[in-house]
């Protein structure tokens, strides 16, 4: 099945297609579609930009639409950066590395350095039907990056469950532990259900 990445972001993008690759489902971007604008996600929860940015690109071409919402919650920061994770501190502009940065930087000298990835996915159909999950991975945030894969906050986190940082696994160990893998390991179950009956 024809599957829309309500996102215009290259990582998620090739993260969601490693993880779908042996699934029939073709996942074609956002802008392969020809969905060309940006979706304002004015939600109050991961759950809620999910489902805001999965509708609108279901709303503009009738077709199932998938969208996932993530970013970091750093719990000596009441859980920021959350839902602001792309734009914290110094706006959308701003690059990865600065932005990371920005976080160590509020983090000094505060010992507490416990975070988690979260991602909750959305599917939208267009007769209506709604698919949600929720994964996280949980972690610390390091004292300074290291690594050069993945991108985001990446470098500066440490899964607790692998020896290395984020951003020094394969893309193959990231997706086998991140926020987005098992949100998505979840998801395909749901989604595989919701389809079959389409395509009997
Ligand atoms: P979204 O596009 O609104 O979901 O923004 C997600 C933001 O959270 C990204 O721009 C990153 O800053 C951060 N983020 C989400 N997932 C990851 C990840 O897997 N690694 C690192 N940063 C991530």
């Amino acid at each position: 099945m024809k599957l829309i990445l309500a996102s215009n972001n290259k990582n998620k993008l090739r993260e969601f297609r490693q993880i779908v690759k042996d699934l029939p489902i073709e996942l074609i971007s956002q802008k392969e579609a020809g969905c060309d604008f940006e979706v304002e996600e004015t939600g109050t929860t991961f759950e809620e930009n999910a489902f805001l940015k999965a509708s609108a690109v279901t709303n503009a071409t009738g077709c199932a639409a998938v969208a996932d919402d993530s970013g970091l919650c750093v719990d000596a920061l009441n859980g920021e950066p959350g839902i602001y994770s792309a734009r914290y501190g110094l706006g959308h502009e701003a690059s990865d590395t600065e932005r990371y940065q920005y976080l160590l930087k509020k983090l000094e000298g505060i010992g507490n350095r416990s975070a988690r990835f979260v991602c909750c996915i959305c599917c939208t159909f267009p007769d209506g039907r709604v698919l949600k999950s929720r994964g996280e991975c949980e972690g610390e945030i390091l004292l300074r990056p290291e690594g050069d894969g993945g991108f985001g906050y990446d470098p500066v986190f440490h899964p607790l469950c692998t020896e290395k940082g984020m951003a020094q696994l394969t893309p193959e160990e990231k997706n086998a532990i991140s926020h987005r893998g098992n949100a998505l390991r979840i998801f395909i179950p749901l989604l595989e259900e919701a389809v079959k009956n389409d395509y009997q």
